[in-house]
């Protein structure tokens, strides 16, 4: 599956904030949004003009695209397949990127980054309800049990990860047994407790321009 393999921290001086794209590097003073917090580029430091409805629409687009590690073609699919079920288009868009499996393996702290999540998913590391599932945009359900594969527990990047991970608060949304490297959707994910502030609705205005 194709996806953006460019510089990580230029994603987040583009966006203006910390997108946390490079797991614990994101916590320290490495972090090149503590020492670079302008966009990237020759004239990044230059302030620009007000941006207009459809700039702040696209980079809001482009941050979440970003965040969640999505091409462009996959996230219209989602935003489609959002726009089609019942409720806001916008938390359903939000509903389906948290419940990818790449990000639940990651927001339960069983991997450093998404991008880690997604390789441990693709090299069959994570079990979900005991089985192999090696499709990190496969979609959960509540309840499901995703858990790290028997010996795929001593590989360095998961316990460490595992390891950072109890330092730092959960989200309400997952419940995680640390020993075990397993955890479970206890809830519906919510726009609200997500650590970043995303805006919604100027993804649903700029698609459904288009
Ligand atoms: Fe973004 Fe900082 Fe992490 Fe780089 S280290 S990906 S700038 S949060």
């Amino acid at each position: 599956m194709a996806r953006y393999t460019g510089a990580k921290c230029k994603l987040c001086r583009r966006e203006g904030m910390k997108l946390f794209l490079k797991g614990e590097r994101c916590y320290s003073s490495s972090c090149a949004m503590e020492r670079r917090p302008h966009p990237p580029g020759q004239h990044g430091r230059r302030r620009g003009r007000k941006p207009s409805d459809y700039k702040l629409q696209l980079r809001e687009k482009q941050k979440v695209r970003s965040i969640y590690g999505v091409l462009e073609r996959q996230f219209r699919l989602y935003y489609a397949e959002a726009n089609r079920r019942s409720g806001p288009t916008g938390e359903n868009l939000f509903n389906i990127l948290e419940k990818r499996l790449d990000n639940v393996v990651y927001r339960m702290g069983l991997a450093p980054s998404r991008d880690s999540a997604r390789q441990l998913v693709r090299h069959k590391h994570v079990l979900v309800d005991g089985q192999v599932c090696d499709i990190p945009s496969a979609e959960l359900r509540l309840g499901q049990e995703v858990a790290i594969r028997g010996k795929s527990k001593n590989i360095p990047t998961v316990s460490e990860a595992v390891k950072a991970a109890t330092r730092r608060e959960r989200l309400p949304f997952v419940e995680v047994d640390d020993q075990k490297m397993s955890g479970k959707l206890i809830a519906e994910p919510q726009l609200g407790d997500l650590p970043i502030p995303i805006q919604e609705n100027l993804i649903v205005e700029l698609y459904s321009k288009v």
